[in-house]
């Protein structure tokens, strides 16, 4: 019987059609490349509902966040597609009399593409529309709980006109195809999201054989509340960034840093934000958290809830596991205060769990703040331009916001983190130091205060 998840054999298949393609492909001209990018990103775009409702249904987040993911995945290759057109090269004067130095970007080869479950067409959108518009070819691999989302993906692709082998779709399991990625000479760079412990093992493959490698890893990402800040929008930001999307994001603010003037009513704030949060059915009109993705999510947010309560960290809110009129692994939000030393301040979680860590000043909210083997992106709510400032500069992390979510970031600039979230090159473009999202407005309200 035919099975849905591929071997080993036809991995290597694919990857063969996607090496085979290479030389064609990556002498096709920009606007060629970008023809079939921007025919992409249209139909996606033309049917972003319905791959929405597709994605809430096989995922779990509400609709409206999952038409928006869709809508997302359709503007990135639009936006690849203008790339194709603006590839740069330089000419150099040469050290040598009578000659010139042409400095040209070529592509890698054939790329590895590995994705999570957690945003299941834009993060592939997002690896994918650039390897094709600088020239490469291209091996899929969705995570084996989002196999609609990657087919409805690959199926637009299809109609694209590529030529055939040039974009690959493999479905299975990471030890089986995702293996074979890793391993294969003829895959030349490997561009992953996922788990810590999964990325760690593509490295350890990926760098003996001398591959490029891009990897994207978990986050424990703290956004730091001062005592100045406007609290009602602190407490906007802490609460979309820490639960919406079911709190199964990356960027997820899972570490509130609250300085000690505003601890006690910050709390007591988002507490009451979090009653008002309605948990539910991913396609039910008004429902703000969706159920958790499977059963070992579940298992494993409600070990960690055991494990806060256990090591001593004070329960405020939520965390009981929900009945509703369908069934699924729906959970409360949960808020907890805890010491920098507890696990649950320490280790990513990736569900609707937060918790509170007091601080005494503005030095030690960044130093809490800094205290963790991970670096993707934090947040700060201010307003002292000078504290924002030199949050920017002194947190140790791929992507600052001020006044703002932590989760939420624009796709035409590159993202990434730094210290244990990441490694290599960021997506999108060459990783510079601190992407810094603000919301104008307040820092410049921040700035008459
Ligand atoms: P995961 O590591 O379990 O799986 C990710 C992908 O790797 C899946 O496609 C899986 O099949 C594959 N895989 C598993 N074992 C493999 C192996 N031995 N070789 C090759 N591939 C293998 O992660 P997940 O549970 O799907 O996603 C959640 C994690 O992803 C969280 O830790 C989250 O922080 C992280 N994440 C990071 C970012 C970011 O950009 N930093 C974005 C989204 C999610």
């Amino acid at each position: 019987m035919p099975s849905t998840r591929a071997d080993r054999n036809q991995t290597e298949l694919a990857i063969r059609a996607a090496s085979d393609a290479l030389p064609h492909w990556s002498h096709s001209t920009p606007q060629r490349r970008a023809d079939v990018l921007d025919r992409i990103g249209s139909e996606i775009l033309a049917r972003k509902d319905e791959l929405g409702m597709l994605l809430a249904r096989e995922e779990g987040k509400t609709l409206p966040e999952a038409v928006g993911e869709a809508a997302r995945a359709g503007q990135i290759f639009k936006f690849f597609a203008g790339e194709a057109l603006r590839i740069p090269g330089e000419i150099m004067a040469s050290v040598r009399p009578g000659i010139q130095v042409d400095v040209t970007r070529e592509p890698v080869g054939v790329v590895g593409i590995i994705a999570p479950w957690n945003f299941p067409l834009a993060i592939p959108a997002w690896k994918i529309a650039p390897a094709l518009a600088y020239g490469n070819t291209v091996v899929f691999k969705p995570a084996e709980l989002v196999p609609t989302c990657g087919w409805a993906l690959a199926d637009i692709i299809s109609r694209s006109t590529l030529p055939a082998g040039v974009f690959n779709l493999v479905m299975g399991s990471g030890r089986e195809v995702g293996q074979a990625f890793v391993d294969s000479p003829l895959v030349h760079a490997l561009s992953f999201t996922g788990s810590v412990a999964t990325g760690e093992r593509i490295l350890q493959a990926a760098t003996a054989r001398r591959a490029k490698v891009q990897l994207e890893m978990g986050g424990k990402n703290p956004l730091v509340v001062l005592a100045d800040a406007d609290l009602e929008q602190a407490v906007e930001c802490a609460l979309q960034g820490s639960y919406f999307s079911t709190g199964q994001r990356c960027t997820a603010s899972s570490r509130l840093i609250v300085e000690a003037p505003v601890h006690d009513a910050f709390v007591a704030r988002l507490r009451q934000r979090l009653a008002s949060l309605k948990v539910g059915h991913a396609l039910e009109r008004g429902t703000d958290i969706g159920p958790v993705v499977d059963r070992a999510q579940l298992d494993q947010n409600q070990a960690y809830i055991e494990i806060a309560r256990n090591e001593g960290a004070e329960h405020v809110w939520g965390g009981e596991l929900l009945e509703r009129p369908t069934p699924g692994h729906y959970m409360s939000p949960a808020l907890f205060l805890a010491r920098p030393e507890h696990r649950i301040a320490r280790e990513e979680v990736f569900g609707p769990i937060a918790c509170v860590l007091r601080a005494d000043d503005y030095e030690h909210a960044l130093a809490l703040a800094n205290d963790t083997p991970f670096g993707l992106c934090a947040g700060i709510c201010t307003t002292s331009l000078k504290h924002a400032m030199h949050f920017k500069r002194h947190a140790e992390v791929g992507m600052t916001m001020v006044n703002l979510p932590t989760a939420g970031v624009d796709f035409h600039v590159p993202f990434g983190g730094r210290k244990g979230s990441s490694y290599g090159p960021a997506r999108a473009g060459p990783l510079r130091r601190g992407v810094l999202h603000h919301r104008q407005d307040r820092l410049h309200a921040g700035l008459s205060h």
